[in-house]
């Protein structure tokens, strides 16, 4: 720190010192105008020297953002000529500006990184993503000072090299034109004469173009395809959605809502996945494990012993009741009710405003893709002989797998593993990851690991799947860790738990152009539109998230934006996503973790509450576990939270809310909670980070305000 400020202090000196000695009376227009003959002679007299010293004053003058630059460039002109004037003022003015982004970085980025990191985190990404534009921009944009764009770029983090070649490159037009202007001194009167408002409006158009060119090509050919089909004349629905899962529902619900006729098409199960295969199944799976668990825990709650008879084809015939239960709220029913028409069927997208159904066209003014995600199964040798199974068909087992290898070991492995253990079967787990549930916290992701190592789950991370195979009715998976020799897992079923790949494929898309991501999810812009402007998406073909608490909430914009949007559209709102995996302990959590936050460049402060400090989990017995929440250093809002452990999904909602509506850890202290809740471990972990803020020299004066009292 101290360095920094000898830094500014010598360059703050050395400023005084140029005003002082009378120095910056050269920089104006008419000293420049007296002494340029005087100049030319010397430099006509000595070349190098002339053109040494003036590429030496220019750098360090630009370095230390003295404002002349234009003065110093009229001069290069007047001296130097046209030509050899721009070659020295390029480079010095370049050099100069990237030693004041140096500077600037150097002294003030880290302070001001700390302080506003939540708040820069955007510009943060915008920069490392299209600072090279912006630059560009503000370059030819002249309002925008040069000194300030040297000085506030350097607070980014853009690279020294793209700061360098594009502030060159951004700034050559500019140093054309007063080189040039130099070279004919005599006729300025004032330094308007030379950026005239039209000139500055066409450096201005210069440095919006690149930004522009970089839209135009996709809205081009968004209107391309519009161009190449025949528009209806009249339409026989505002919107159709294709898909009725959770984001075909709630958008077509919306969509009837605001009284548009919109025809709602499924072709398999109403619901989707998260009725069918995903959601209800899994966690009605889990509440059935867990009863199972809690009794080999009795002794804990001082009941000696506890057992269970159970069946598990019965446990899976309740999974399925449950959904049977649930499916009247998905319904084709239900939905008519609320003004959807539903129809049974595999739809196809024919043009921006047409969709085949049965055989038949449907015009539509707008069409939303809803269709869904498929778990990915991998290409590995051998599966062809063995008996695997994916979350959209593990719900058909009726016989317990007694030995089940999960591959994956993210939320989908976790939960059905841990279920599939407690039920009884062995468990292996795989992964290629070294850790389980790779984007969440590592200590949630440890406090998991051991309790899985304590349940019995077998868990290989860092191994890859080599081959299936069969041999004597036994199937069995060749896996290998990265220093470790290859392994045989002999198994009764294998699960794939490796992802999700959106259903793009096979619904026209690939004929109309809608083009999609490098993650294979639909490409869409912040109003969740597709690279045809009359088609949106949402739920998890466009991602990026795959929930259905997300998939609802793009819904939302997709039928707001495709019903409205010639009037008025609303940008997709991305913060703020909790997610919930349902293991034991629980993990919840939103916005950013430790590791999170490291890689989006936030600097900040974690605040921890242990579970065993909690009444309520004490009383529970179940004290794993912990709340985590990330701050700016020394404030109090909240960028990111953490949950491990019971009810966390049901804890994590007043942080949730406390992001979206901007309070900080001060107002959940200051809120009442209910005793003994586990929701009061809230409260807790922002009393930690309270007593960690102690104003701590006013309490030294009240411990003696009060000793003085006493005496
Ligand atoms: C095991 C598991 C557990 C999960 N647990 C949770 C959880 O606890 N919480 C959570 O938030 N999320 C969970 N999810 C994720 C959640 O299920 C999905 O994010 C959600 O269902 C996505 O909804 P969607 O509408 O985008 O897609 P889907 O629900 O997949 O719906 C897409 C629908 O489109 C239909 N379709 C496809 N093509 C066509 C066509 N050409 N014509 C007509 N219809 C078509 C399909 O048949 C399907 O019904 C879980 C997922 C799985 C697999």
């Amino acid at each position: 720190m101290n360095k920094k400020w000898l830094l500014v202090g010598f360059i703050a000196l050395l400023i005084a010192g140029i005003y002082a000695f009378g120095l910056g009376d050269y920089l104006s227009l008419d000293a420049l105008k007296a002494k340029s003959d005087d100049f030319a002679a010397y430099y006509a007299a000595n070349p190098w020297q002339t053109s040494l010293w003036f590429f030496l004053i220019y750098t360090v003058s630009t370095a230390v953002s003295i404002p002349g630059a234009s003065i110093l460039t009229l001069a290069g002109g007047a001296v130097f000529g046209l030509w050899w004037g721009v070659v020295l003022v390029s480079f010095a003015s370049t050099i100069g500006a990237s030693l004041a982004f140096l500077l600037s970085r150097y002294v003030l980025k880290e302070t001001v990184q700390t302080k506003f990191s939540d708040k820069l985190a955007d510009i943060n990404a915008g920069i490392e993503k299209e600072g090279a534009f912006y630059l560009f921009t503000l370059r030819l944009i002249v309002v925008f000072p040069f000194w300030l764009i040297n000085l506030l770029m350097g607070l980014t983090p853009l690279k020294l090299r793209t700061y360098f070649w594009v502030s060159q490159l951004g700034m050559f037009p500019a140093t054309i034109l007063f080189v040039n202007a130099g070279t004919q001194l005599a006729k300025i009167e004032q330094l308007s004469d030379i950026m005239s408002p039209a000139i500055a409006i066409s450096f201005a158009l210069l440095g919006v173009f690149p930004l522009i060119a970089k839209a135009i090509p996709n809205m081009v050919r968004g209107y391309k395809v519009l161009k190449a089909h025949k528009k209806p004349e009249s339409f026989d629905y505002n919107l159709v959605v294709i898909g009725g899962g959770s984001a075909g529902l709630v958008s077509s619900y919306i969509a009837a809502a605001v009284k548009a006729k919109v025809l709602l098409i499924e072709k398999d199960k109403m619901g989707g996945d998260c009725l069918n295969t995903g959601c209800v199944p899994s966690k009605s799976l889990i509440k059935s494990s867990r009863f199972l668990a809690e009794l080999t825990r009795s002794e804990r709650y001082g009941i000696k012993s506890a057992s269970a008879e159970f069946d598990f084809s019965e446990v899976m015939q309740r999974v399925e009741s449950v959904i049977q239960q649930i499916e009247p709220h998905d319904s084709i029913e239900r939905y008519t009710d609320l003004g959807v028409e539903c129809k049974q069927g595999a739809a196809k997208v024919l043009s921006p405003w047409e969709v085949e159904l049965n055989g038949k066209t449907i015009s539509t003014q707008n069409i939303i893709i809803a269709t869904g995600a498929k778990p990915r199964v991998p290409v590995i040798d051998g599966l062809d002989k063995v008996r695997f199974y994916t979350s959209d068909t593990i719900w058909s087992l009726r016989e317990q797998p007694k030995r089940l290898l999960v591959i994956g070991g993210g939320p989908i492995g976790c939960e059905l593993g841990q279920s599939f253990s407690r039920l009884g079967s062995k468990v292996t787990l795989v992964d290629m990851a070294e850790r389980l549930m790779t984007p969440e916290d590592t200590d949630a992701a440890s406090l998991l690991h051991k309790q899985f190592c304590d349940e019995g789950i077998d868990i290989k991370l860092g191994y890859a799947i080599e081959s299936f195979g069969s041999e004597n009715n036994e199937s069995f998976a060749i896996v290998k860790g990265k220093s470790a020799e290859a392994e045989n897992i002999p198994f009764d079923a294998v699960l794939f738990a490796i992802g999700r790949e959106a259903n793009v494929s096979g619904i026209g898309l690939e004929t109309l152009g809608v083009q999609t991501t490098p993650a294979g999810t639909i490409e869409v812009d912040k109003y969740m539109r597709t690279t045809v402007p009359t088609i949106y998406a949402c739920g998890d073909v466009a991602g990026p998230y795959q929930f259905t608490h997300t998939a609802a909430h793009y819904a939302w914009y997709s039928a707001v934006n495709s019903l409205f949007g010639s009037v008025w559209r609303f940008k997709a709102d991305h913060r703020v996503i909790p997610r919930v995996t349902f293991t034991e302990p629980e993990i919840a959590s939103v916005g950013h973790n430790e590791q999170s936050a490291k890689v989006a460049g936030l600097i900040t402060e974690t605040t921890t509450f242990k579970l065993d400090e909690l009444d309520r989990a004490i009383v529970d017995g179940k004290t794993d576990g912990f709340v985590k929440v990330l701050t700016p250093v020394g404030k109090d809002r909240i960028l990111g939270v953490t949950i491990v452990g019971e009810h966390a999904g049901e804890v994590l909602p007043e942080f949730v809310l406390a992001m979206k509506h901007g309070l900080g850890l001060n107002k959940i202290l200051g809120t009442i909670h209910a005793y003994p809740t586990w929701a009061e471990a809230n409260k807790y972990t922002a009393g930690v980070w309270k007593k960690n803020h102690q104003p701590k020299k006013l309490l030294e004066l009240l411990e003696r305000y009060h000793a003085a009292k006493r005496n």
